[in-house]
């Protein structure tokens, strides 16, 4: 039993007018915003004046953005919100991880979670309602995939956290960012962030501009079991830092447990991750996760050929201790395992952080999160291929056409100062 349950009356979850019609300005990076104003008639300077009200102070009512004129908050009134998903619940564990249930427009629910550490505070963040890569040991590829989360429902999961953790400017007027509840962001929740491209590099780079959460790009992760064609496209819209789903050390193995493998090859795989980290202007490496399950790929004889595979790979190795759920018979690897594995890494001269479990008396530890698709009916398994094949192929057909309709680049983020915070 998770040791308190909130229900959202109580968290007072801020009263917002949903209507339809209106264009919600949660989601929009600094450029959509402008073009926005701009196609108003207004100045794009409102666009930072709106954008600082909504991210740093944590105000959606447009008639309190004092330093806008009347007639101005008048037309927003009439024609935009500020809308951010709704939160049915919430969730805090014993170790002071929150989680917190958040209805998508579909109907969908999907979950965030806060992890408090002594120096910092990360938010893991959902980008899909469900998830079709249906990896084997991962619980929300269990339930399939039911939707994308627009920039607003991602972007709103940290607009939320911020809300309730006391984190805007409003509410600690003497606060300055660093003091913020949330410092880093992880987008591993449920879903592939790569397949919902265009909306988690709108919400990306929210997170990393200076006008609204100015977080460092060296705290902003982007997760991916593995999608090329989108990591390729990566570097021309983002210079977030970045962690890889591995988990196996060879393609018949990883085939088995993270299926994307089987159109997108080990090799392949770590030559566009090269490749985006050869694109950043600062030296950073990327985090390979590596989940172990007993049994399946925590031999010594894998963590040997892990560190062959690596050897020219400059990276970070995470060692994730499977987390247990209802609908899977795999088992979490002993400690003794665990150890081994990690020993032999580090004999390889390799960085090897292992993951501790937290909030698991809530649900909220890695892959368990589950949130609650809209249509629980599992699709079928041929369903599943060829809705994964028409992603994929989307994707990729995105990435020939590079450069088309975006509104928004990589420059637009490293407008953000360079970070002279420590790396984690
Ligand atoms: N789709 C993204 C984000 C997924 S969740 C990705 O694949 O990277 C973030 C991490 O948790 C991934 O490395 C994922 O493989 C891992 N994970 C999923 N289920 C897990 C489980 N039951 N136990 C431990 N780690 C798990």
């Amino acid at each position: 039993m998770p040791s308190a349950v909130i229900d959202s009356a109580v968290m007072g979850n801020p009263v917002m007018t949903q209507t339809a019609e209106k264009t919600n300005l949660l989601g929009m990076s600094l450029p959509m915003l402008q073009a926005y104003f701009q196609e108003m008639g207004e100045k794009p300077f409102r666009a930072v004046q709106v954008m600082k009200w909504i991210h740093q102070r944590g105000i959606t009512d447009f008639a309190a953005m004092t330093d806008i004129s009347h007639k101005l908050q008048e037309k927003l009134q009439l024609e935009a919100e500020v809308r951010a998903p709704k939160i049915v619940e919430e969730f805090l564990a014993a170790d002071g991880c929150y989680k917190w249930i958040v209805e998508v427009a579909s109907g969908s629910r999907v979950e965030t979670v806060f992890i408090p550490e002594s120096d910092r505070g990360t938010l893991c963040i959902s980008s899909q309602a469900g998830c079709i890569l249906d990896c084997s040991f991962c619980a929300t590829g269990k339930q399939g995939f039911n939707s994308n989360l627009t920039a607003a429902e991602i972007i709103g999961q940290l607009w939320w956290a911020n809300h309730r953790l006391g984190g805007f400017a409003e509410a600690r007027p003497h606060a300055g960012k660093t003091n913020r509840a949330v410092s880093n962001v992880v987008m591993m929740g449920m879903g592939e962030p790569l397949l919902n491209f265009d909306n988690v590099m709108a919400a990306l780079s929210l997170m990393m501009e200076d006008n609204a959460y100015g977080l460092s790009k060296r705290r902003v992760t982007i997760s991916t079991a593995g999608v090329v064609p989108a990591i390729d496209r990566l570097k021309d819209f983002t210079d977030a830092s970045l962690a890889v789903s591995l988990h196996a050390p060879n393609d018949e193995l990883r085939n088995q447990i993270v299926p994307v493998n089987r159109k997108y090859p080990i090799r392949e795989l770590l030559r566009s991750v090269a490749d985006y980290m050869a694109s950043l202007p600062d030296k950073r490496v990327p985090v390979i996760e590596y989940t172990l399950i007993s049994g399946v790929n925590d031999h010594k004889q894998h963590a040997h050929e892990l560190a062959t595979l690596l050897q020219d790979f400059p990276c970070k190795i995470n060692l994730i201790p499977f987390n247990p759920f209802a609908q899977s018979d795999y088992r979490r690897p002993s400690n003794n395992a665990i150890n081994n594995f990690r020993q032999i890494l580090q004999e390889a001269r390799y960085t090897v952080t292992v993951r501790t479990t937290r909030g698991d008396d809530i649900g909220a530890a890695c892959g368990q999160l589950v949130g609650e698709v809209a249509d629980q009916t599992r699709r079928s398994e041929r369903y599943r291929r060829a809705a994964l094949e028409s992603e994929i192929q989307a994707q990729t057909a995105l990435a020939a056409s590079q450069g088309g309709s975006r509104t928004f680049t990589r420059a637009d983020n490293l407008a953000v100062p360079a970070d002279s915070r420590k790396p984690n």
